[in-house]
């Protein structure tokens, strides 16, 4: 079997023709780069947050969730210091007007003056400015400055805001962690590369709160345990690595980030970050509400305000690293020595977003009088397609495109045998199981 390299022209065609993610607005000619997940991406993305919230909220006893509210006092975005430096260096082409990042332009020992611009090749730049990336709505009926808020950046500074009342309210105590997983905004100058950059997104953060002198200890286990996720979804190591962001480029609230990058087919390019925020987080937000952030250790009495380690997840760039990651392009020689190209993603079982396909061989109705109460009785337990029509060898490959891990054949001997076969997505072998020992066969095996 020889593989194939994988582009992203043949990932955004698998994603829009089988339904994973479609361009948003499309029937309108689009809104550039917004995103629509379709029947498939909603499953896979479902499944990639539940397998996060179930690895690091509901294993874990040191672990809480919350869900925030979106839009938040926008003092919250003052005191965090996003209103004042949440911005990007932009420059602007005098010919043809585009605007990009310049960081993503020049390199350093580049000169931008020399750099041509990517869309007319001029090389005629305005000075760089910084560029705020807040998103900003009024609320209510007035739209003036009194009435300014903000989508939220980042779900991040939800956790800080609610730590008093999280603490009082769970009991936790240090060392523990809160989990979000939701929507960010972000007025992204120059979005793009598919899902990779958006201006309308989702993350899953996590803020572990520990005792200033345990950062170091606890930033390795981070370290380690988000590979741990990556290996559970599916993410090939071999593509990714740590970057060890150099100390003058650090945020403003960070004393170490390790970014972690994938082998994208456009670059390598982050996938997620690993902060130690200090206490600056939960200082700042004392300083600025006048609440008290300082924890006292009911074992030792010492009082002192938490340290921060955030590791940080983007739910769109997991779900395309995923994608890439399970996209296999294979020759393979038919039954009858024929070679053919078969395209298989080759999921986690966790993750894909069907688990089982049910095809009856023929529409006749002695087969769908079977296979369809069986297709609902599995569906109790398991995310589940019917297809009936096609030839069966299509219908096949249709399933191994979308990662389907297993497709159970409901034949004319079935009505003989009580048994079907059930098909393996990456071994293709195929398997004569009796219909009443079907579930507890999947039981096992998903
Ligand atoms: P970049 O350098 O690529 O702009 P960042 O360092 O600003 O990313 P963070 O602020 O660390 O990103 O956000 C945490 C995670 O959220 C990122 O690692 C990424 O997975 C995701 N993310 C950030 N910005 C976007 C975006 N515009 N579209 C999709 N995902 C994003």
């Amino acid at each position: 079997m020889a593989e194939q390299d994988v582009t992203m022209e043949k990932i955004v065609n698998l994603a829009k023709t089988r339904g994973f993610v479609f361009p948003g607005s499309d029937i309108y000619g689009g809104l550039a780069n917004s995103w629509d997940y379709g029947p498939l991406g909603v499953e896979l993305k479902n499944n990639i947050k539940q397998t996060w919230w179930k690895m690091f909220v509901q294993e874990r006893l040191d672990m809480v969730g919350i869900d925030a509210a979106l839009i938040m006092n926008p003092k919250v975005w003052e005191a965090s210091g996003h209103v004042a430096t949440f911005s990007d260096p932009l420059v602007e082409c005098k010919k043809c007007h585009e605007r990009f990042r310049t960081d993503h332009l020049v390199t350093p020992g580049t000169d931008l003056a020399k750099t041509p611009c990517p869309s007319c090749k001029a090389t005629d730049w305005s000075e760089p400015a910084s560029f705020n990336l807040m998103m900003k709505t009024w609320l209510g009926p007035k739209e003036d400055a009194t009435a300014v808020a903000y989508f939220r950046p980042e779900t991040a500074q939800a956790m800080f805001v609610d730590f008093p009342n999280v603490i009082t309210a769970s009991r936790k105590r240090v060392p523990f962690g809160m989990a979000q997983i939701g929507k960010a905004f972000r007025n992204e100058i120059t979005p793009g590369n598919f899902i990779f950059r958006t201006r309308e997104f989702e993350q899953m953060e996590i803020e572990y709160f520990v005792h200033p002198s345990q950062w170091e200890v606890s930033f390795e286990a981070w370290l380690e345990n988000m590979y741990g996720f990556m290996d559970r979804v599916g993410i090939d190591r071999s593509k990714t690595h740590n970057l060890e962001v150099e100390k003058d480029e650090l945020a403003h609230y960070s004393k170490r980030t390790v970014d972690i990058e994938f082998d994208y087919p456009f670059g390598r390019k982050e996938l997620y970050g690993l902060a130690y925020r200090t206490d600056f987080d939960l200082s700042t937000h004392a300083k600025h509400s006048g609440e008290n952030m300082i924890y006292t250790d009911p074992m030792t009495n010492e009082k002192y305000v938490p340290h921060v380690i955030e590791p940080s997840f983007g739910v769109d760039r997991t779900l395309l690293a995923v994608l890439l990651s399970a996209y296999h392009e294979e020759t393979v020689t038919t039954g009858s020595g024929e070679e053919d190209t078969r395209v298989v993603l080759r999921f986690k079982k966790e993750i894909a977003p069907i688990k089982i396909a049910i095809l009856p061989l023929s529409k006749k109705e002695e087969l769908s009088s079977i296979a369809q109460p069986l297709a609902e009785r599995l569906a109790k337990k398991w995310r589940v397609d019917y297809d009936e029509t096609q030839s069966i060898g299509k219908r096949y490959r249709r399933q191994d495109e979308i990662g389907t891990p297993y497709c159970v054949t409901v034949d004319f001997d079935t009505l003989n045998d009580q048994a079907v076969t059930v098909r393996d997505r990456d071994t293709m072998e195929q398997v004569r199981i009796p219909l009443l020992e079907l579930e507890s066969y999947f039981a096992q095996n998903l």
